[in-house]
């Protein structure tokens, strides 16, 4: 980092706020009648996801569970249903968990200290200082990808965001130049900017209200800053799904609530085709041969790794009876399939079948 900022509070939150008039984004959906409730709603679908793709979700998903009570007393099913394409699963898990909390421990009210906000699952310090700033007219500083990324260039910050002085750096930053009044504007401004002019690549620093105090700008390193984390090769795991077909249905399979797609329906799997006839055994008291076996049919990059996707397809005379007891377990008719909470990736592989 260059040192402290030099610029003062007013100097870099005055253009931001006058910007923010003038071109922010001020009829977002959770931007309308905001609550607390909807407002963290949209910040959770937002953690990973640009913000044209959340729309629609973000609309069903309200329509289904209005409030806090409705989400908590929900089905976890039901919740992952309507969260399905959105990718990382763990965030409606989370979501639905800390509804319950705070149905159990706040009369279903959204709590107001920062403290309690942080502690609910999925919740860190920009999230929660994002929903206390935008729905309870709090002043807190945020810090998600968008504001990052200005921040560093601004400034520039030194190092990756895995790094405890890279984060505390901007962390200072944030905290010295979040102004207390209209602290909602100024952070939703920051996260404006950071999605609309100070992109990735080609950021669009002549119509930004920072270039006048910009460090990246003024010294042309806006393609070195945010510092990148250093590249290390992805590992790759194999997996082998088996598809159980018999007449128009096919056998589903409820992964484990924890892990990659947890909760998800997906097809049950191996690691190799030699496991096919023990699984057959185990789960389903019988064995059918494979028809066919498609190697590497879909390759899925997951943050950590990447799963490249076997399909093992097995046609079956009659239904096992052995089904029928195991409630994670079931034969559904292939129009039945939209009601089921899938994998993208599995999904599509199903489309293809
Ligand atoms: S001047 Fe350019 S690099 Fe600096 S914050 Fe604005 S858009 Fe980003």
């Amino acid at each position: 980092m260059s040192g402290k900022p030099a610029v003062r509070t007013d100097d870099f939150a005055g253009p931001v706020l006058d910007w923010y008039r003038q071109f922010g984004r001020k009829d977002l959906p959770w931007q309308l009648d905001k609550t607390p409730y909807r407002v963290w709603v949209s910040e959770i679908m937002l953690q990973q996801t640009q913000v044209a793709t959340v729309i629609p979700y973000y609309q069903r998903f309200l329509e289904k569970f209005s409030d806090i009570r409705s989400l908590a007393d929900a089905s976890t099913d039901a919740v992952l249903q309507l969260w399905q394409g959105l990718g990382y699963y763990a965030r409606a898990r989370n979501l639905q968990r800390a509804a319950q909390i705070i149905r159990d421990d706040y009369q279903a009210q959204f709590p107001r200290e920062l403290e309690q906000v942080m502690n609910l699952p999925g919740i860190g310090r920009s999230t929660a200082g994002a929903i206390l700033t935008f729905a309870s007219a709090q002043s807190w500083p945020i810090l998600d990808g968008n504001v990052k990324r200005v921040l560093a260039r601004c400034f520039r910050v030194a190092g990756w965001y895995g790094q405890g002085k890279t984060m505390k750096a901007l962390w200072d930053i944030a905290e010295r130049l979040t102004p207390r009044q209209h602290t909602g504007q100024y952070n939703q401004a920051m996260m404006d900017i950071g999605a609309t002019l100070c992109l990735k690549t080609s950021p669009t620093c002549e119509a930004c209200p920072l270039c006048h105090c910009c460090e990246s700008y003024q010294y042309g390193t806006q393609a070195s800053y945010p510092e990148k984390k250093p590249k290390k090769t992805k590992p790759v795991k194999q997996t082998l799904m088996l598809l159980h077909k018999y007449q128009d249905r096919l056998l589903l399979w409820r992964r484990p609530a924890t892990g990659i797609w947890g909760g998800l329906w997906s097809l049950p799997e191996v690691a190799c085709r030699d496991d096919i006839d023990d699984w057959q055994r185990q789960h389903l008291s019988m064995t059918s041969p494979c028809s066919s076996i498609s190697e590497n049919l879909l390759k899925h990059q997951f943050t950590h790794f990447r799963l490249d996707i076997s399909l093992a397809v097995i046609e079956l005379d009659q239904l096992p009876a052995k089904v029928s007891d195991n409630e994670d377990m079931a034969f559904v008719a292939i129009e039945q399939l939209p009601e089921y909470g899938l994998p993208t990736p599995v999904r599509r592989i199903l489309e293809t079948q």
